[in-house]
């Protein structure tokens, strides 16, 4: 289980550093990680959270994150993790989905005040007693802690007056506890990004979420030197399963730059922490690779790092190999219900490959490609469904059969729903998702071949390609373009730009000029929103 292997890491690396959160001023050995887990595991305990209860975290980036992950996997209470983002309806949904009995908040973080919006949510909230979640329709709630103590309503726990119960419960009966627990029961409940609409649940087990952490961090040659710099969510699996399980599992150090994504606090962190090794998404190291400071950086120490999440634009990743010294930087493909990696480039595969793949099929794992009309398996090299197997296909949605019938076949395959091509040496190439492709006079137009091509051109920092509604040929493209700093394009420019460069055909209909797009919290970019906006303005 988790717990077994936190404990081994301790054993194995008493005194080398676990876990540095720079903007809360922490540092912990393993063996201090190791007493700050175990004293949260038995003061929840003590408060009567049992196996399989489960405990939200609504949290930007913290130590206490971390501590409260590890010491529930200890417990065998499932860990709920609820997006930072997330406001009144969406908090609902997650507490009332998942049955969650503990909730373990922050106070409050930029635009977000997560007890005004619990406040909100329950106006007539008079204490933070069972009775009184009930009466406010949220009647599986019995306790929240406030990580800020000064913001903590009566009856709330602080977490210094959490940790205080943990007397009451010693170090054998949470061994004991410990002992009992099975890696395939389920140990953590995550939500997809929303990036294609209502975030679903995935319930994952022990067996899941510690061997891809395990098998991502191997591909990476991660070991007991390494640190890593951690700047993506740790509620999504990219930051608690990529980052933590994988540094846990090879006693590297996990390094949080801050509570959200800041790119001169991740350079910063890299140059005055040492680090090996960086993680993010692709609209995260645009931002570093364009920080007017950069250069300021000494950014020697980076050996590695995982770039994923979304599409990885080749001019990016070329970028970051040659401007930011990670020579075996790797690219990964995934998702949350399955654990999340699938696919992830080898560090001494050709670079081409690296630049232009995810890469080949992850260890004890299954692939196929199949036409999403037929099912049939497709040819190598056509274009059909990514359909993955094995030991990281999630236990299934939580309280949602439908839904998971619906994803997981009856022969165990995740039909992921993007879609994707394979080469004859197995390398796999992710062309967009089903849901984005765009159908334009019957023609099958993929957006990223679009995206690739126009972030060739030098003032383009960034560009989205969707299809909005269009009476003559169903969908026409449109492309949203975020120029470089100081840089001028007009729609007629970058017209002219793709005239018999690419298919007439592809050349966007539409340009709008942005300064943003409409984004997850991971930084993912949502393309259902950019369609609803466009298809509204253009009536
Ligand atoms: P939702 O399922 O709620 O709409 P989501 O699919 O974005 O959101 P995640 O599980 O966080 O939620 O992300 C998985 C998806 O991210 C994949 O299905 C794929 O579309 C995309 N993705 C992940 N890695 C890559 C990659 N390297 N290249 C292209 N796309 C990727
Ligand atoms: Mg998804």
């Amino acid at each position: 289980t988790i717990g077994d292997c936190f404990d081994e890491t301790v054993e194995r690396f008493p005194d080398r550093d676990a876990l540095i959160s720079r903007h809360q001023g922490l540092r912990y050995s393993w063996k201090a990680l190791q007493e700050a887990v175990d004293q949260a595991a038995r003061a929840l305990m003590a408060l009567g959270v049992a196996k399989g209860d489960r405990v939200g975290i609504w949290s930007p980036n913290c130590a206490e994150w971390t501590i409260t992950q590890f010491a529930t996997a200890k417990l065998g209470a499932i860990l709920v993790n609820i997006n930072p983002s997330y406001r009144t309806h969406e908090l609902e949904y997650a507490l009332k989905q998942s049955g969650t009995s503990t909730l373990i908040l922050q106070g409050a973080f930029k635009s977000s005040d997560y007890v005004a919006t619990l406040a909100e949510l329950a106006p007539e909230l008079r204490d933070a007693t069972p009775e009184s979640f009930k009466s406010q329709g949220l009647p599986e709630l019995r306790r929240v802690v406030c990580l800020d103590a000064e913001r903590a309503l009566p009856g709330m726990h602080s977490w210094d007056g959490l940790l205080a119960h943990a007397d009451r419960v010693s170090a054998e009966e949470l061994a004991r506890l410990q002992a009992t627990l099975q890696f395939d029961e389920p140990i953590n409940i995550q939500y997809t990004s929303g990036t294609t609409g209502a975030p679903k649940g995935a319930t994952l087990s022990h067996h899941n979420i510690l061997n891809n952490g395990f098998f991502v961090a191997r591909t990476l040659n991660l070991s007991e030197v390494d640190r890593m710099v951690i700047p993506v969510p740790l509620y999504h699996c990219f930051g608690m399963v990529m980052g933590n399980l994988g540094c846990m599992t090879h006693g590297a150090a996990m390094i949080y730059p801050g509570d959200g994504f800041d790119p001169r606090s991740t350079l910063e962190a890299v140059a005055e922490e040492r680090a090996t090794t960086l993680y993010g998404v692709p609209t995260m190291f645009i931002a570093e690779l364009e920080h007017p400071d950069f250069d300021q950086f000494d950014l020697s120490s980076l050996r590695t790092g995982i770039m994923a999440g979304s599409i990885c634009p080749i001019e990016v990743m070329r970028k970051v190999i040659d401007q930011m010294h990670m020579e075996d930087v790797t690219i990964c493909y995934g998702m949350t219900e399955t654990s999340p990696v699938s696919f992830q480039t080898q560090t001494d595969a050709p670079l081409e490959k690296r630049v232009t793949t995810v890469g080949t099929i992850h260890p004890h794992l299954e692939v196929k490609l199949v036409s999403p009309e037929t099912g049939a398996v497709v040819p190598r090299g056509e274009t059909g469904e990514l359909c993955t197997r094995g030991y990281s296909v999630m236990l299934g949605y939580w309280n949602n059969p439908e839904a998971t019938a619906k994803s997981i076949d009856e022969a165990g395959w995740m039909h992921t729903g993007d879609l994707a091509t394979m080469d004859e040496d197995g390398y796999v190439a992710i062309v967009g998702r089903i849901k984005d492709m765009i159908i334009r006079g019957g023609e099958n137009i993929y957006p990223r071949e679009i995206e690739d091509f126009l972030y060739t051109h030098p003032a383009i920092s960034d560009v989205q390609v969707i299809g909005v509604p269009d009476e003559k040929y169903g969908e026409e493209i449109m492309a949203w373009v975020k120029l470089s700093e100081g840089e001028r394009l007009d729609e007629e420019g970058l017209k002219e730009f793709c005239q018999g460069k690419i298919a007439h055909y592809k050349i966007p209909r539409y340009v709008k000029f942005v300064d943003e797009f409409p984004m997850t919290v991971t930084g993912k970019i949502q393309k259902f929103k950019m369609r609803e906006e466009a298809t509204h303005e253009l009536g």
